[in-house]
C-alpha cells in the first residue's frame, strides 16, 4: 500500500473489496465495500435536520446530486429516489440549488417523520422572479 504523499493529485482510492472498475459499474447496493469504509459506517448520527423530497414536486434536474457534498442523493432509472440517510450531514446544500417551487427538497428536524414533513409541504409562492445559482465568479447558492 502507497503511503498517501506517494499518490498522484485527483487519484481515487476506491473503497471496494473487489477491483475498483469491475465495482463502479454495479449500483450501489450490490457493491462489496471494506469495512472500513466510509460508506459501510453510518457518519451521520450528529445530523439535527434532514432534507426531505417530494417527488411530486421534482423534476429531476440533478442539481442536488451535483452539489452535494457527500454522495448522499439517490438515484434510480434517471430519477431522484432519495436521500441516503447514513450519510447525509444536513448540510443544506441540496435544498439551497433545488430550483423548483415550492423546493423539491426541504429541511425538517431530524425526528420527523417523512410523512408529517410532506404533509406540511408549502404550496407554490406567486410572484417569485426565477433565481440563478450562477454567476460569472461560480456557485452562488448561499
Ligand atoms: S443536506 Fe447536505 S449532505 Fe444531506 S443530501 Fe443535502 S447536500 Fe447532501
Ligand atoms: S434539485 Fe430539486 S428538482 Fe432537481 S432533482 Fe434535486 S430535488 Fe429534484
Amino acid at each position: 500500500m502507497k503511503n498517501w504523499q506517494e499518490f498522484e493529485a485527483g487519484a481515487v482510492l476506491f473503497p471496494f473489496e473487489k477491483q475498483g472498475q469491475e465495482e463502479l459499474g454495479k449500483h450501489n447496493n450490490e457493491r462489496t465495500y471494506t469495512t472500513n469504509s466510509s460508506f459501510t459506517a453510518s457518519v451521520a448520527n450528529w445530523r439535527v435536520e434532514k432534507p426531505v423530497h417530494n417527488k411530486e414536486v421534482c423534476i429531476n434536474c440533478f442539481n442536488c446530486w451535483v452539489y452535494c457534498p457527500d454522495a448522499s442523493i439517490l438515484s434510480r432509472e434517471g430519477k431522484m429516489s432519495g436521500i441516503d440517510y447514513e450519510h447525509c450531514k444536513g448540510c443544506g446544500v441540496c435544498v439551497d440549488v433545488c430550483p423548483t417551487n415550492p423546493k423539491s427538497l426541504l429541511m425538517f428536524d431530524n425526528l420527523e417523520s417523512e410523512q408529517e414533513a410532506l404533509a406540511k409541504w408549502p404550496q407554490k409562492a406567486e410572484g417569485l422572479k426565477k433565481k440563478s445559482y450562477r454567476t460569472e465568479g461560480g456557485y452562488n447558492g448561499f
